[in-house]
C-alpha cells in the first residue's frame, strides 16, 4: 500500500515559485478589508503568498498583490506588511 501525502502547494505572487504552504508567508485581506501579514496562516479572508520581502516588493511593483487580494493595497499597507515580514524572517526566531 502506498502512502500518498497530500501537500498543499502555494504559489508565490512575486516569483511564482511553488512551495509547501508553511514555506511561504501569507498576506491576508481580512473581513474588515484590512491587508495584514498572517504569521499563523489562520486568519480568515482572501490570502496571497510570498517567499520573502523581496518577492513582496516585486509583487508591489507589478500590482500582483492587489490582484491576488482583489482590493486596493495602499503604501501604508505595503510598508506595514513589509516590516512584519522582515521581522518574521529575522534570524534566531524559530517557527513551528
Ligand atoms: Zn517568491
Amino acid at each position: 500500500m502506498s502512502v500518498q501525502t497530500k501537500k498543499r502547494q502555494r504559489t508565490c505572487i512575486g516569483c511564482a515559485a511553488t512551495q509547501q504552504k508553511g514555506a511561504l508567508h501569507r498576506i491576508v485581506r481580512t473581513g474588515e478589508g484590512e491587508v495584514a501579514f498572517d504569521p499563523t496562516g489562520r486568519i480568515s479572508g482572501r490570502g496571497a503568498y510570498v517567499c520573502s520581502t523581496d518577492c513582496l516588493a516585486a509583487a508591489r511593483k507589478t500590482r500582483k498583490l492587489e490582484r491576488a487580494l482583489r482590493c486596493k493595497v495602499t503604501d501604508e499597507d505595503y510598508e506595514r506588511v513589509l516590516r512584519e515580514l522582515a521581522l518574521a524572517e529575522a534570524p534566531g526566531k524559530n517557527e513551528e
